[in-house]
């Protein structure tokens, strides 16, 4: 397996492209960052491979049109204290995490200030808000990535939300199994959620079918005998998969492997990400076709983001 390169220069050179792409790359504070199985699954010698679309920071980021915001789904304005992010009725979003394996260029939480949000002193006081909220029955984990903590880290976490009567559901949101399978094969985890009381519902974050390899069939066969219900999200993202046949390949592959797709995003206009974007018009024709093509419980949600909203705004009402 390729070493995973420090920088996207070195990521370049090894993939052949320094002559077409080296013109193009910035220095960013959201860093180039990827692990080794994710630069596995990219193709050498293409300058149009989804996957490295997804990770090299380009020119393209240094134009923040009207509309571009730091932070476009209002997370500011519904967290409470810091480490909790409650915007939806019944469930709360605990930030679990400050880092993630992989550093995606259109991430909604690019400019997130995590460093006064996610450590064990924070998710002290954000469990005892938990625990004092009865209208509450669901835990989001969301960060950062909450499978880059370590296991011991996830695995206290967990224990803990599992003592909150009230509780009934825990939710991780993930990027890990994707990108790092190896990373995100946490056997003690696994042994818990066979365990728990907790319906344990883990959306994956993937957004094209090349990125999902017979290493992330194995982990996600090891999820689902663990009792671990498997859904995906995927962002629609301009020259990476805003084509029918590429989201048609995308819920096959997902459902070969055990998930089904459960929402495909329109892109929150963050800054930094405007190249991403794939008009209103576009994405509801290709959300038809899907329609056309798939049967309904492998056609994901159109939806977007609004801040304010007390859900997931649907593109078809
Ligand atoms: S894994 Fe998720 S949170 Fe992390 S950079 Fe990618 S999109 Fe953002």
């Amino acid at each position: 397996m390729r070493k995973p390169p420090a920088t996207a220069q070195s990521l370049i050179a090894d993939l052949g492209l320094q002559d077409a792409l080296q013109q193009d790359l910035i220095e960013s504070a959201f860093a180039f960052k990827a692990p080794r199985h994710f630069i596995a699954q990219i193709q050498t010698a293409d300058a149009e491979d989804p996957l490295l679309k997804q990770i090299l920071p380009i020119q393209a980021e240094n134009h923040s049109p009207e509309g571009y915001l730091t932070d476009p789904v209002g997370d500011h304005l519904k967290n409470p204290q810091p480490a909790l992010i409650h915007k939806y009725h019944g469930r709360v979003l605990l930030i679990a995490s400050p880092k993630c394996d992989i550093h995606c260029r259109y991430c909604f939480r690019r400019h997130f200030p995590y460093e006064s949000h996610a450590n064990q002193r924070h998710w002290q006081k954000a469990l005892a808000t938990i625990s004092n909220d009865r209208t509450l029955h669901e835990v989001i984990l969301s960060g950062g990535d909450p499978m880059s903590l370590s296991e011991n880290a996830l695995l206290k976490l967990c224990q803990q939300i599992e003592t909150i009567e009230q509780i009934t559901t825990l939710r991780v949101h993930t990027r890990t199994p994707v990108v790092a399978p190896d990373k995100a094969a946490q056997n003690q985890w696994l042994a818990w959620t066979r365990e728990t009381r907790l319906n344990v519902v883990m959306v994956v974050h993937s957004n094209h079918g090349n990125e999902l390899s017979k290493e992330t069939g194995e982990l996600f066969s090891r999820y689902r005998q663990a009792g671990v219900t498997l859904l995906n999200q995927s962002v629609l993202l301009k020259g990476v998969n805003d084509s029918i046949e590429i989201l048609e390949e995308l819920s096959h592959k997902l459902f070969a492997q055990g998930i089904l797709p459960y929402y495909l995003h329109q892109l929150d206009k963050v800054s930094g990400a405007s190249h991403f974007e794939v008009e209103d018009r576009l994405a509801l024709n290709l959300h038809e076709q899907l329609r056309q093509r798939l049967p309904g419980y492998l056609v994901p949600k159109l939806v977007r983001e609004i801040a304010g909203e007390p859900y997931k705004t649907p593109l078809i009402p």
